[in-house]
């Protein structure tokens, strides 16, 4: 039988964009269906660990060539401003999502990817192959499918996963801005009651700020302008910033039930991808390196799927599992653990103050919360 294509991949986002630009190297017959036209902004901190740098460059994309802000360091404070400031061992760049998704996307056009701008409804596998059918009721073959659709989908749902039943208590919320005092050098962490914002600059020289927060804490207040002024701003560095901050988006971006519950990393024989396969908490700011490097093996793993000779799709789903859990189960476990200690009010002044007095501790949980240079 004759396939579309060797593999489909739902989502083109970080996840999605790099296994496509990956296999398109190696010579696949790839269609990436993805909802929204490109370039866009999307709710992200935008801080990429420098970990993935190499392996980007590899595909040819050259993150400082695209005027991404080299952070060397970061400020981290808690809602009634103790604070402390850190040398980051790997470093990262600040690069606004409308940019950095745009350029792999016009990268996996030159290397002959295929786009459909379509929501991708229903994917139905038959034994051998799949085939995923889209809003418009396009159908379309292939060998190989990549879930790298992001956070939720309705797909999700269609596909009974387990997370999508239990509901989730977190909306992000971000806005590029003005703000001039802003250290191109510097990525800040500061804590409020009920959630946390990073801040950073991107490569147009704004700044990004980009927050989560508890419904909880959230749905005590009216509207996102009411909560900046009497929660986030309870933060002292963060009520200066948005005092003085000229906001440059007409509304700021929201989502909304965000999930960072365990997910299966292979579903109905799709390899999921990025945060399709799990999403680490935003403090670690390492999720889209982990989207990066999640297509990473997967492509890999295809690639050997379709060189070894047997096409063995057991094989294939063992090893992307099994690769996938050797490089980020432990993450994901730290993010979480880090995640409950910082929304300890509390709790989170006593660690402060801890790691102000032995900073050695924030390179150990940089260690657990990132990898080594691909
Ligand atoms: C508040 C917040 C702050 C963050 N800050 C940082 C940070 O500073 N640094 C960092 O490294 N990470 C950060 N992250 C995490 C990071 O944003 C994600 O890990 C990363 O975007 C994952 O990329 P992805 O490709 O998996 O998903 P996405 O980038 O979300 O891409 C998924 C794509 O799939 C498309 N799609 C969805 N459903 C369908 C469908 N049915 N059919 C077709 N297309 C579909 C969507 O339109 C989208 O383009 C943050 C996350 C949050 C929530």
């Amino acid at each position: 039988m004759k396939y579309d294509y060797d593999v489909v991949i739902i989502g083109g986002g970080l996840a999605g964009l790099t296994a496509a630009l990956h296999l398109a190297k190696n010579k696949y017959n790839v269609l990436v269906i993805e909802k929204n036209q490109y370039p866009n902004h999307k709710v992200c901190g935008e801080y990429v660990s420098n970990e993935v740098v190499p392996y980007l460059d590899s595909l040819g994309i050259a993150l400082p060539s695209a005027g991404a802000a080299s952070i060397n360091h970061l400020l981290l404070s808690t809602t009634d401003g103790n604070h402390l400031k850190a040398e980051l061992p790997l470093g990262g760049q600040g690069i606004s999502r409308y940019t950095l998704d745009d350029i792999l996307y016009n990268e996996a056009l030159s290397n002959e990817v295929d786009f459909l701008f379509e929501d991708a409804a229903q994917v139905l596998f038959k034994y051998s192959f799949f085939e995923v059918v889209t809003g418009f009721s396009k159908s379309i073959t292939s060998r190989i499918v990549i879930g790298a659709y992001g956070k939720r989908s309705t797909l999700d749902k269609k596909l009974n996963r387990r997370f999508i039943a239990t509901k989730s208590s977190w909306m992000a919320v971000k806005s590029h801005y003005e703000y001039s005092d802003f250290p191109k050098s510097q990525v800040a962490l500061h804590n409020f009651q009920g959630g946390y914002g990073g801040l950073s600059k991107t490569e147009s020289g704004a700044v990004n700020f980009c927050y989560l927060a508890s419904y909880e804490s959230f749905k005590k207040e009216k509207n996102i302008e009411s909560f900046n002024s009497h929660v986030v701003a309870q933060n002292p560095f963060l009520k200066e910033f948005l005092a003085n901050a000229k906001p440059l988006f007409e509304q700021p971006l929201t989502i909304a039930q965000i999930s960072f519950e365990p997910k299966s990393i292979v579903e109905n024989h799709l390899l999921m991808c990025g945060d399709s396969a799990g999403l680490i908490h935003p403090l670690c700011g390492n999720g889209m390196a982990m989207a990066i490097h999640s297509a990473k093996i997967a492509a890999e793993c295809i690639h050997d799927f379709f060189t070894n000779g047997s096409e063995n799709r057991q094989v294939l789903e063992r090893r992307y599992l099994k690769q996938w859990q050797k490089a980020f189960k432990k993450r994901l476990w730290y993010g979480r653990q880090l995640q409950r200690l910082l929304l300890l009010p509390k709790l989170s002044s006593y660690a402060l103050s801890l790691i102000i007095k032995y900073p050695a501790i924030i390179n150990k949980i940089i260690k657990a919360t990132h990898g080594q240079p691909l």
